[in-house]
Parts: structure tokens; C-alpha cells; sequence
């Protein structure tokens, strides 16, 4: 039921898909020559060792002692699960396993990468980081990362979220951090959207900018970034690296791994390890990766290169985008309501490698009650999402019957988000869908392959 590893079988390496991927990966954009983008050009805003590992090709890269030592303080090796109860009530042939990177303090696998980028940015003599928030939740990991290394760390969380989630901000502030909701006051790409709309609910993408801008104009200062880029994904590796130690042990192994996207990191983490053995051995692994149809960057999106964030700051990534100026609903799976996704990611799906399915926030609600019930557990509305696509592939598997392996990340806990399901308990939760006309204007935004 529970499949446990030793401290000692912490992973020593992550694992760096850029060197196994079926194609190059199409090179980031400087936005004003359209030309690949230098990486010198990276250093003025990241940490050095992230830069290297951005562009890095090399498979296997080492995972610092202070890392797995900081790593084992937040909850590492995480337990490997199977949810019987869960499978017994769907009445599946199926196994369900699903990983716990809920265990971590804050409550997520963000802790990863995390925990890494602030060790390289103290061993590098930087003083403060800034970033976005959504949810809260990458806020929150980088906050007790940064106070593990003696670090500051500023915060611009997403306003909407900032007034859903007041307990989230509290937990910030009791590891020090200085959380602002943006749009904010703080920089002068935030105070132009607050001049548009005083109450402007805010947005990942302008987030970014503003942590950028906040960056950018102080020396001692860099920016860290929880998902998207390549060494966040890499960082995340560990997810999937002790999960297959974890099925070794019980001889198993998964035949479809599902994971939430909201920038690809924790699907990454689970998945990327898997993938390199179906495109070095052609297993027959299916893997899924599960958005809001309510922010449909797989589904409904373009793959192109686009802007990562609203303010035009960053460059152009190729991926899929659902246009950089896309305002995503208020839904509460916050950590899904970003543009685009990462671009190793977009490009193992354009390939066909991994598939897509989004479903709507009452259905995600749903499922993750039943697991709640079930389990115990109380799913995060991002890994609600994953949840409803794993007790889908359970159900499928019953119909076909077929005793499948069915693995997925449980990427974090909901206790923070009580509100949501509050919301979903007394039937006010809205479902939100696309309204065409909206996502037509803002694919337009899209900047396309030069
Ligand atoms: C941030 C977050 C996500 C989405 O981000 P990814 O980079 O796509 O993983 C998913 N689940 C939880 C619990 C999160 O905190």
C-alpha cells in the first residue's frame, strides 16, 4: 500500500531530458531581433548554476549534498501510494498509485526546485530573490527555501489570489518574505494595469514582469522562476527518479502516468524519468497531461513563440500559448492559470509523445471529493485535476477490463483551499468554460515563428 525509500536512496543526480528529446529544442528568442538568445543575456537575471543548467545537454546533472540534505529536512524520499479504497469503489481491475508530494511543509512539490535555485543563489553571494505567486503555493516553497539559506526573498502574488487565500500570504510572512498583491504599486509596469483597473484581479503573466522589473532595478538581486524553464524541470526529476526506485522494488511498472500542467514542472518531475524509456526502448507507457478547460493551452492553444509573461519583458519561448494577453478565469486551480507551458513539454506533445485532456472545475471538484473520501487525502484544486483523469483511466480500465497500472502525482494538499471547496459544497462554484471570442483576441497575441 505504501512503498517507502531509505534517506540514502534520495536520487544523487536529476535527470535532463534536453538530452534525450526526438527533436532540438526550438532555442529561446531575444523579442526585439528575433535571433536565438545569448545566454550571457540569462545571467543578469538568474542565478549562474540555473543558466548552465538551462542550456545544459548533459543527461544526468549532480544533485549538491546541501540540496539532499535540505531536501530530507522537507520530507524526502516522499512516500509512493496505492489507493485502494479508491479502486474498490470505482469497482476497477486497476492499480492506482499515485505519488505524495503533498508531504512537503508547504504542501507541494515545489519545494524541488525550490530548495535548489536558493542554495545556488546563497553559494553565488546574491542577497534577495523575487517572484510571482498564483496559488500561493510556489510563494510558499520559496519562502522556506530562501529562509533555509539566509535569504530575502520578495513576493508579487496574484491579487485575486492574495484576497482568496489570506492564510497563504501569513505562512510567507512567518518565513520572512515581503509579499505584495499584484498588480502592485511596487513597479511601473503594476501601477499601469492598477491605473486600467484599480481591482484588476491580477495574472501570472503580469506577476512575472513585475518581479522582473523588481529585479532588473536592483543590484544584489535575481529572479527565480517555479516552472516552465528547463532547469525547474530538472530540479523536479527527483519526483520521478525515486518513483521508479519505489515500483522496482514491487516490480511494477506504470502503463499511463498522469499529471496536472500549469507550467509543466510537477509533470515533468514524474514523467520525464518514464519518457526516457519509452523513447530509448519504445515502452508502451501512455502518459497524460491534464489542464483547465478553462485555460486551454494544449487543447485550444497554438504552438509558437510567444512572450512568457503579459508585460512583454521575457523572451520568446516556442510552446503552447494561449496568447501571452489571455485573462484566465478566477478558477481556483490558480497554479493551472498560466499562458503557455514549458517548451520541452509542448514539444514532446506536439510529437505525440505525451497526450492531452482538460476538464471543466466542477467535474475536478467532484473527483477530488471522492478521493478526499476515499483516501483521506485532500487533493489541491491543480491535483484535483490530475485526480479526475486517473479515476477516468480507472473507469476505462473496468469497462475494457484490464488490470492496468495507473500512476499519478499527487502534487499537493488543499488545505488552503478550503474556500473553493466550500464553494463546491454549497453548489456556487462556477464552471467556467471558454468563451471563444475571448481565447480568438488573445491567440492573435501569439508571436509566431519568425
Ligand atoms: C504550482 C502547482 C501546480 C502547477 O504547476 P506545474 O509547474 O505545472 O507543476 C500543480 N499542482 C500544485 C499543487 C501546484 O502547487
Amino acid at each position: 500500500m505504501k512503498i517507502l525509500l531509505d534517506i540514502d536512496e534520495i536520487p544523487n543526480y536529476w535527470y535532463n531530458i534536453l538530452s534525450d528529446l526526438p527533436k532540438p529544442l526550438p532555442p529561446p528568442l531575444n523579442p526585439k531581433t528575433k535571433t536565438p538568445l545569448n545566454s550571457n543575456d540569462l545571467k543578469r537575471i538568474f542565478v549562474e548554476e540555473c543558466v548552465k543548467q538551462e542550456v545544459s545537454t548533459q543527461r544526468y546533472i549532480k544533485i549538491p549534498k546541501e540540496v539532499r540534505e535540505a531536501y530530507i529536512r522537507v520530507g524526502r524520499p516522499t512516500p509512493l501510494q496505492r489507493a485502494t479504497k479508491l479502486e474498490e469503489t470505482l469497482h476497477t481491475p486497476a492499480k492506482i498509485f499515485f505519488k505524495r508530494e503533498d508531504v512537503s511543509p508547504t504542501g507541494s512539490h515545489k519545494t524541488n526546485t525550490a530548495i535548489a535555485q536558493a542554495y545556488y543563489a546563497f553559494k553565488e553571494g546574491v542577497k534577495r530573490l523575487t517572484t510571482e505567486t498564483g496559488a500561493g503555493q510556489w510563494g510558499s516553497a520559496l519562502s522556506l527555501a530562501t529562509t533555509m539559506f539566509n535569504l530575502k526573498t520578495t513576493i508579487y502574488m496574484t491579487r485575486s489570489s492574495y484576497l482568496q487565500k489570506p492564510y497563504r500570504k501569513i505562512l510567507m510572512e512567518i518565513f520572512g518574505a515581503e509579499v505584495l498583491p499584484s498588480p502592485s504599486n511596487n513597479t511601473s509596469i503594476g501601477r499601469k494595469f492598477l491605473q486600467e483597473d484599480p481591482n484588476h484581479p491580477g495574472s501570472l503573466g503580469i506577476a512575472i514582469s513585475e518581479a522582473l522589473e523588481d529585479c532588473l532595478t536592483h543590484e544584489d538581486t535575481k529572479y527565480s522562476l517555479g516552472s516552465v524553464l528547463n532547469h525547474v524541470l530538472l530540479h523536479q526529476t527527483v519526483i520521478g527518479l525515486e518513483t521508479k526506485k519505489q515500483f522496482e522494488q514491487i516490480n511494477e511498472y506504470p502503463d499511463v502516468i498522469i499529471g496536472c500542467v500549469g507550467g509543466g514542472s510537477n509533470f515533468a518531475g514524474i514523467a520525464y524519468p518514464f519518457l526516457r524509456d519509452k523513447i530509448k526502448e519504445e515502452t508502451s507507457t501512455e502518459f497524460i497531461a491534464v489542464e483547465p478547460l478553462a485555460v486551454p493551452t494544449f487543447t485550444k492553444g497554438l504552438y509558437a513563440y510567444d512572450y512568457g509573461d503579459t508585460g512583454e519583458m521575457t523572451p520568446l519561448l516556442k510552446m503552447f500559448t494561449v496568447g501571452h494577453i489571455y485573462k484566465p478565469p478566477p478558477i481556483h486551480a490558480g497554479g493551472l492559470r498560466y499562458h503557455g507551458a514549458a517548451p520541452s513539454l509542448s514539444l514532446l506533445v506536439k510529437e505525440g509523445l505525451v497526450k492531452v485532456k482538460a476538464y471543466g472545475q466542477i467535474e475536478v471538484f467532484e473527483a477530488a471529493k471522492l478521493f478526499a473520501k476515499t483516501e483521506g487525502l485532500i487533493p489541491a484544486p491543480e491535483t484535483a485535476h490530475a485526480v479526475k483523469a486517473a479515476i477516468e483511466e480507472a473507469i476505462k480500465a473496468r469497462k475494457e477490463k484490464k488490470e492496468k497500472t495507473i500512476l499519478f502525482n499527487f502534487s499537493g494538499h488543499g488545505f488552503f483551499d478550503l474556500q473553493a471547496y466550500q464553494e463546491y459544497l454549497e453548489g456556487r462554484l462556477a464552471n467556467y468554460t471558454l468563451t471563444e471570442g475571448k481565447i480568438e483576441k488573445s491567440l492573435k497575441s501569439v508571436v509566431l515563428e519568425p
